[in-house]
């Protein structure tokens, strides 16, 4: 069995709570002869200002871009606000992005049975509730250039941000949405304003030729406007299976698709970026959530999110789709048994820590591992 390298980042705040939970599965991975690993360790964010005065070492971001998979806690934290902008935590996270061309980012939104009673919507709208955000990371609004504030001679500023995309950049993420909706529902709803913006009108070009000429037309394509999309997302999320869209609606959308789960603890999201000659892409798998400064160090933490990466993980990059069902179903079935953190927990629950949620998880997956 080939060996796999695994490079945990557990960052600041609760990342490195949460990431121990993370470890604990592995070790039930490896102890079962799942997969052979090689797990090292690195640092990002504000732990990485504090030991090279950088957000994350040239050295780490080496062993990132030769890992099979990165995984990544949270970063920040108010004990950073003060230092240089370049080195802020986030700028780790940034590079870490931008020098592994990490252009796909994947934001799954699920909602597991057992807490279809935390979502804002109402039970019937979300249970079972299984869709998929692939936001393209890496062009757009975000990144355009010019992008500046400039002073007008009548004493008034003018700002300008630049939506900019290239026939390249949509066809790849069009590519991920379409091979993700292979292997789950065959669906892809593409969201732009085309009405609008010249930008919308190519990445609807550019998705419905990729569509036909990639050899995609067993997937369902269907186009929407982003607001109308958004709309559609509040009223009757279950009717979408893979949604692809821009970096800038990919942000607000991925945001609204995650609180129609319940909490900011379960969401896990993966970032990839190109196949290489081997069909391996680089890889970034990380909580949806930040450091929550607030309750770091208390032991409270709800580690759902880091573990469902991990099974991102497991599907995305390590080639084991159906053990990470496996673990997937190990979460649902501890939620299942009433066990909450705090952040989720609801009357009659049975309120635990993270190291009693992460334990439950494991010794429940490996259970099933068995069976
Ligand atoms: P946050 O996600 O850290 O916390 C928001 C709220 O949700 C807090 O009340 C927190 O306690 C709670 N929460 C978050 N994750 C939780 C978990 N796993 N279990 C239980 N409760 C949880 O967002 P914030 O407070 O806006 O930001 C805090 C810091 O994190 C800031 O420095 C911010 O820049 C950083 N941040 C980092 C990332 C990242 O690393 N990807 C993302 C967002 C924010």
């Amino acid at each position: 069995m080939a060996t796999q390298n695994i490079l945990l980042l557990p960052g600041d705040g609760i990342g490195p709570e949460v990431m121990a939970e993370v470890r604990r599965v592995l070790a039930v991975i490896e102890a079962r002869g799942v997969l052979s690993l090689s797990i090292d360790e690195g640092l990002v964010g504000g732990a990485a200002y504090d030991a090279h005065g950088v957000a994350v070492s040239d050295g780490d971001v080496e062993k990132a871009k030769a890992a099979d998979a990165v995984l990544l806690g949270a970063v920040g934290g108010p004990k950073w606000d003060g230092v240089p902008y370049e080195h802020r935590p986030e700028a780790g996270l940034l590079r870490l992005r931008k020098d592994l061309e990490l252009f796909a980012n994947l934001r799954p939104a699920i909602c597991y049975p057992a807490l279809a009673d935390s979502s804002a919507l109402k039970r019937e709208l979300v249970d079972g509730l299984d869709l998929m955000i692939v936001r393209e990371l890496t062009g757009g609004v975000y990144f355009g250039e010019p992008k500046e504030i400039t002073d007008l001679p009548n004493g008034q500023k003018r700002a300008v941000d630049t939506q900019v995309y290239e026939t390249y950049e949509i066809e790849r993420i069009a590519k991920v949405a379409f091979e993700l909706a292979r292997v789950r529902g065959g669906r892809v709803t593409s969201a732009e304003k085309r009405n609008v913006m010249k930008s919308g009108l190519l990445w609807n070009q550019v998705v419905t030729a990729i569509h036909k000429s990639g050899g995609y037309e067993d997937v369902k394509l269907d186009h929407m406007l982003a607001d109308a999309l958004g709309m559609q997302l509040v009223r009757a999320p279950k009717e979408f299976d893979v949604i692809v869209t821009d970096n800038l609606f990919g942000d607000i959308l991925s945001d609204v698709a995650s609180m129609l789960t319940g909490s900011l603890g379960m969401l896990p999201s993966a970032s990839l970026g190109a196949e290489d000659e081997n069909g391996r892409r680089k890889s970034l798998y990380e909580p949806v959530h930040g450091s929550a400064p607030d309750i770091a160090g208390k032991g409270i933490a709800n580690p759902l999110a880091m573990i469902a990466s991990l099974a991102m993980a497991l599907k995305y990059s390590l080639g084991k789709p159906d053990v990470a069902d496996l673990l997937d179903k190990a979460i649902s079935e501890t939620l299942g048994e009433g066990l909450r953190t705090g952040d989720i927990w609801s009357e009659g629950m049975t309120k635990v820590g993270t190291t009693e949620m992460g334990s439950a998880v494991a010794k429940k997956f490996e259970a099933l591992l068995g069976a």
